[in-house]
């Protein structure tokens, strides 16, 4: 797949008539708890399915909750290509400069000396975000 998903969820929005922004603003209430919920549900039905698959039908769900999640990013006018890049710089400084990985018991990766958080509200600032504005 050439497209982001990004490009995808924005045609599926138009063809139907959901909304889609170009600048991240806060959206009612009522549509954010909306969106919400549609994740939600979507992220059930990930974790109903990740045990037990069968696979297809995980994929199948795990591509509900990243279009959804796209979806729900384009309601509030949010580049999430833009914002999952950021998080993708953060997470790469999780290795330290000598290539060295903190691992807990589980295998999670671990924030080291070096981590720097991801600045997501730059990001939206960028795109033109006014925190608190409309
Ligand atoms: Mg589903």
């Amino acid at each position: 797949m050439s497209s982001s998903p990004l490009d995808l969820v924005r045609e599926f929005h138009l063809a139907v008539g959901l909304a889609v922004r170009s600048t991240p603003a806060e959206v009612s209430p009522e549509l954010a708890a909306h969106r919400g919920e549609l994740l939600a549900e979507e992220a059930a039905e990930v974790a109903e399915v990740s045990v037990t698959g069968p696979l297809d039908r995980l994929a199948h769900e795990l591509a509900d909750v990243v279009y959804v999640a796209y979806g729900t990013a384009l309601v509030h006018g949010i580049d999430l290509d833009a914002v999952i890049a950021e998080i993708h710089r953060s997470n790469m400084t999780k290795r330290g400069p000598d290539g060295r990985i903190d691992r807990r018991a589980d295998g999670k990766v671990l924030k080291g000396d070096h981590y720097e958080a991801p600045d997501v509200a730059g990001v939206l600032r960028r795109q033109g975000w006014v925190p608190g504005g409309e």
